[in-house]
């Protein structure tokens, strides 16, 4: 899935309910971070990320509470959450990032999207990495993720 075919819409909210989202875009890419970062931020195995342009995300209703970090490679991390239940919801700057990273389990149907990509493999639980295929896995982070996003919008 991808830049083929009609334009989609996806829907999302936080775990109380009290967050509501749209987004009108096809996501740019969809991958799985298994770094102890995301283990720590979804509490459980990975993370997963869905990237939209920033334009199409539309908060709809409840409010967003920021918190920043570093990221390993030293950039700042803007991580956004709801405010009454702490699901985190994406990472990005809605003034200044082109890209929101939308974290995969806060969309209702997440099941339209399938990652392309593993990444930090090199700290995933190691059952994990007897479900997903060698080809998709990156020990670390991509130099670039151009090639990712490419392959994702032919699919
Ligand atoms: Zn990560
Ligand atoms: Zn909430």
């Amino acid at each position: 899935m991808g830049g083929k075919g009609a334009k989609m819409k996806f829907y999302g909210g936080c775990q109380c309910g009290a967050v509501r989202y749209e987004v009108n875009s096809n996501p740019i890419i969809a991958y799985c971070c298994h770094c102890t970062d995301c283990q720590r931020q979804s509490s459980s195995a990975f993370g997963m990320s869905v990237w939209f342009p920033t334009h199409s995300f539309k908060l709809t209703s409840g409010i967003l509470k920021t918190w920043k970090t570093n990221a390993d490679s030293g950039n700042e991390k803007v991580c956004n959450h709801c405010a009454d239940c702490g699901t985190r919801i994406h990472h990005g700057s809605l003034d200044e990032d082109d890209v929101l990273s939308v974290k995969g389990g806060s969309l209702d149907d997440i099941c339209q999207i399938t990652p392309i990509a593993h990444i930090w493999t090199r700290s995933a639980q190691p059952w994990i990495l007897w479900f997903i295929s060698d080809e998709t896995c990156h020990e670390t982070q991509p130099d670039s993720f151009d090639d990712l996003i490419a392959r994702f919008q032919s699919d």
